[in-house]
């Protein structure tokens, strides 16, 4: 009997992505009510990794295989024709911190790909919670030069020179590679950066972690593009990150359903999509494939060969979609 390509098309269907938590000396005990982990004794967890090489897959035919492993096998299927190499494009991290995070910054693709690394960081920060008065420390403040910056690290003062913003939920805040940035605590994160390991820390409040004061230097740039992005209302979604290496939207579910792929009439088919409950519990369902549940917290990712799908609000949903972007220069 021949195999129907009907069967081929429908290994790649929405699945669920299983966190994988980090331990950071700046984390929580205790993550819930956003996942179901308490650390063990005198350990703490700082990042939920939503969607890391080693998270393991949930649902589906790949249940079982990490998604570093499911990108080398497969880039095409999961990332479309925009598919530049067998890596995953994004990290995506819900970040809980109880005290603050280094002073540090991140490499753009040039000095990242100087020192033999294939991208640099460009991040950026949806603020899921936030308590009255919580901060982040995103660039420097103006007028501030390098030697300035060399002179804080020294004295341990460097969080004279940051320029500070207070965060409320909802709001989405750039990051881009060269600032200088810290978060602090009081709010959990929703973060989605290129998915890179390089981190320069400048300034780590004597916690002892090696710091990477020479190359944090030569990655720091003293004016960038970060702060808070104003979001942007569209008819059926709301724009809040619109950037060179993602795109991040909340989609509009009023009633119970949003059909097809989220996408308008004249729009292309997009590449992957993650789909992230920031609020609420969904359904993600189709012809061709098992409904997958999506709880607050939750990642499910969509493949670019994916079959149509409706999301069902479940009740409460707030959902967030982020997809993949290339620059220019990749393509
Ligand atoms: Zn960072």
């Amino acid at each position: 009997m021949a195999i129907s390509s009907q069967s081929a098309s429908s290994v790649w269907v929405p699945f669920r992505i299983l966190p994988w938590f980090s331990e950071r000396p700046w984390g929580c005990r205790d993550l819930r009510p956003w996942y179901d982990q308490i650390a063990e004794q005198e350990k703490l967890i700082g990042e939920a990794w939503l969607t890391g090489d080693q998270c393991v897959v949930a649902s589906g035919p790949h249940a079982g295989q990490t998604l570093g492993a499911l990108f080398a096998e497969a880039p095409e299927s999961l990332l479309g024709k925009a598919a530049t190499s067998n890596a995953s494009p994004l990290l995506i991290k819900v970040i809980f911190a109880h005290e603050k995070l280094s002073v540090q910054v991140h490499p753009d693709d040039a000095m990242a790909q100087k020192y033999g690394d294939p991208r640099g960081k460009t991040e950026c920060w949806y603020v899921l919670e936030a308590e009255p008065g919580a901060k982040v420390a995103c660039g420097l403040k103006p007028g501030v030069t390098l030697n300035e910056v060399m002179e804080g690290i020294s004295a341990g003062t460097l969080e004279n020179s940051l320029n500070l913003l207070d965060v409320t939920p909802g709001e989405m805040v750039f990051v881009d590679a060269g600032t200088v940035h810290a978060i602090w605590p009081g709010a959990i994160l929703l973060e989605t950066q290129q998915n890179c390991d390089l981190t320069y820390r400048m300034y780590d409040y004597g916690r002892g972690r090696e710091l990477h004061i020479k190359k944090s230097l030569e990655a720091t740039r003293l004016v960038t593009r970060a702060g808070v992005v104003s979001a942007r209302t569209l008819a059926d979604r709301t724009l809040l990150m619109d950037g060179d290496y993602f795109c991040v939207e909340q989609i509009v579910t009023a009633g119970s359903r949003v059909s097809a792929s989220l996408r308008g009439e004249d729009e292309p088919m997009p590449g992957l999509q993650y789909l992230f409950a920031a609020d609420g519990a969904a359904r993600i369902a189709g012809t061709g494939f098992e409904a997958v549940n999506l709880p607050k917290g939750g990642m499910v990712a969509v493949p670019a060969a994916s079959p149509g799908f409706e999301v069902e609000d479940l009740g409460g949903l707030k959902l967030i979609r982020i997809t993949p972007r290339w620059p220019e220069a990749d393509r």
